[in-house]
């Protein structure tokens, strides 16, 4: 590392005292730009935005010239104190209109990540984005604002993706979803995985272990986002975040380690990968910013009239998954109603009984056409055969594992005539297109809900003729399919849903094209995906 930067005392007086100087080179008397000078980009990481508000947006940036610093006293090759970044805001995308300027406080406590909470500005508009800090500018960046609420609005288009592991794949299906120019994209979970060397893969996770502190997910995280692909989707699309697992441990739920760590310590490791998650992701310091191992990323976004999104998370407030210590590890396991009865106990909360509350309040509130419920995992019942063969078995990790919690969401959907509601998730590495029914033993009964399961951008999926095996036992799904990589795309107007489930042809290859597997359609006022 040729980059690891001590300020000289000449140095920090010419930025100003309390500031850092990170990446300073020497020798810089008479340079015109104000701040500091860059031996290397101190945007290395890129620039991103998210939640489109009537009037704002959050836009992201973190100075790291050097992403994958070892050190954890200059985390991406940072020293010394706070700095600040200046951001422009335009209309127009050479950024000749510029409707803000101002400057934001990049603080080694959020390792010089900078989380702009922007207001004021003109509803349902794109606009575009740079920050600069010395002499060094970053890429510009477009987003938008959303509609006015209540707001007529015509036509919504959002991308959806999940379980991107940087080591089993290149990210060509970010790089297509990019370029389909959705007014949103929404990330389900698994953005990063924990573990590291697994599998044999095409790419290797620098540090070569799993990240378990502060500076392995900094590191983790700041290798993902020196991924170009990566970068041009979050440059260009505003994004939706919520996590799933692998952002913290495979499987964990709440304080509960898979690998049964004192929960003291897990809670410890959860905060570390919470404080990464935040300092990487477009999110709004308001609603998000961590508080030791609590962080809330659970949130109602609308956009005009036309479409609202409930986005959940369902890893920090979970019960423990059931029967959670069988066979002999933690997380998932199948269990049937036999062998787990604990499965079953109405308690139970994929949720949390306040983030439950939340959503069917939001559900009940909403005035949207099209009602998006955005989470990590399959939601529809899946019977599958337990290995002894005593009835159906369910995955423990997924909503099967909560079945209660799923009834109570499904009857309030029902019960307070939610329109067009519509589950999306990830987390399986599958694509899925199912009906969400109250009792699936009724096979006439109509479907309250929706559902499509996204695959994952490069993560393998599960064993296909398995999978196949189960579907005769599961007539509410109505396709499944595990061999492809990729993203749903949706296109929202009035009448309909257009979803398209988009194929790379190859996660291997960093130049990947694009296909169509299927099209389906949601049907306003009919729940359950029609084959298009
Ligand atoms: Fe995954
Ligand atoms: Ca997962």
């Amino acid at each position: 590392m040729t980059h690891l930067f001590r300020p000289t005392r000449r140095q920090i007086l010419r930025s100003g005292a309390a500031l850092a100087s990170a990446a300073v080179l020497p020798g810089l008397i008479g340079c015109a730009a104000p701040g500091p000078r860059w031996s290397s980009d101190p945007f290395a990481l890129g620039v991103a935005s998210g939640d489109p508000l009537p009037d704002g947006f959050v836009l992201w940036t973190r100075l790291a010239p050097e992403p994958l610093s070892p050190d954890p006293a200059t985390p991406g090759g940072m020293s010394g104190g706070a700095m600040p970044v200046t951001y422009e805001i335009a209309t127009d995308p050479a950024m000749t209109q510029i409707v803000r300027s101002d400057t934001a406080l990049a603080s080694p406590e959020d390792a010089w990540s900078v989380h702009v909470e922007v207001s004021g500005l003109s509803s349902g508009r794109p606009y575009w984005y740079r920050f600069t800090v010395g002499a060094a500018q970053s890429a510009i960046g477009r987003t938008m604002t959303a509609p006015a609420r209540g707001a007529p609005l015509d036509k919504f288009r959002f991308g959806f993706v999940s379980c991107s592991n940087y080591e089993l794949g290149y990210f060509s299906a970010y790089r297509h979803l990019a370029e389909e120019q959705p007014d949103i994209a929404i990330f389900l979970g698994d953005y990063i995985y924990e573990f590291a060397g697994r599998r044999p893969g095409v790419r290797k996770h620098s540090d070569g272990v799993a990240a378990t502190d502060l500076r392995t997910y900094r590191n983790r995280y700041a290798q993902y986002h020196t991924d170009p692909d990566l970068q041009r989707l979050h440059a260009q699309v505003p994004a939706l975040m919520t996590w799933d697992d692998h952002e913290v441990q495979n499987d964990y739920a709440d304080d509960l380690s898979e690998t049964f760590d004192d929960p003291v310590k897990f809670l410890q490791r959860r905060a570390a990968a919470y404080r990464a998650f935040y300092e990487h992701m477009p999110v709004r310091p308001s609603l998000s910013h961590p508080d030791g191992p609590n962080m809330r990323v659970y949130d109602r976004l609308a956009f005009g009239d036309l479409i609202g999104f409930s986005v959940l998370d369902g890893r920090q407030y979970r019960s423990r998954q059931a029967c959670y210590a069988r066979p002999k590890n933690g997380g998932g396991h199948v269990e049937s109603n036999a062998s787990c009865p604990e499965r079953l106990d109405p308690a139970r909360s994929m949720l949390g009984l306040e983030q439950e509350r939340w959503l069917f309040d939001g559900l009940a509130r909403s005035h949207a056409r099209w009602n998006v419920i955005a989470q990590d995992v399959l939601m529809a019942e899946l019977r599958e055969t337990p290995p002894d063969n005593s009835g159906y078995g369910f995955w423990t990790d997924d909503w099967n594992g909560y079945p209660a919690c799923r009834a109570r969401l499904l009857h309030h959907i029902h019960d307070a005539k939610v329109k067009n509601p519509v589950v999306i998730g990830g987390d399986i590495h599958s694509f899925w297109a199912n009906e969400l029914k109250i009792d699936n033993s009724d096979r006439r009964a109509p479907p309250v809900a929706t559902e499509f399961v996204g695959t994952s951008v490069t993560s393998f999926g599960p064993p296909y003729d398995t999978f196949m095996k189960f579907l005769p036992d599961n007539p509410h799904v109505k396709f499944f399919e595990s061999r492809k990589r990729g993203y749903v795309l949706v296109d929202t107007d009035r009448q309909r849903m257009d979803v398209k489930m988009q194929i790379v042809s190859d996660a291997a290859d960093p130049k990947a094209t694009l296909s169509t597997l299927k099209r389906w359609t949601v049907e306003n006022g009919r729940a359950g995906p029609q084959a298009a």
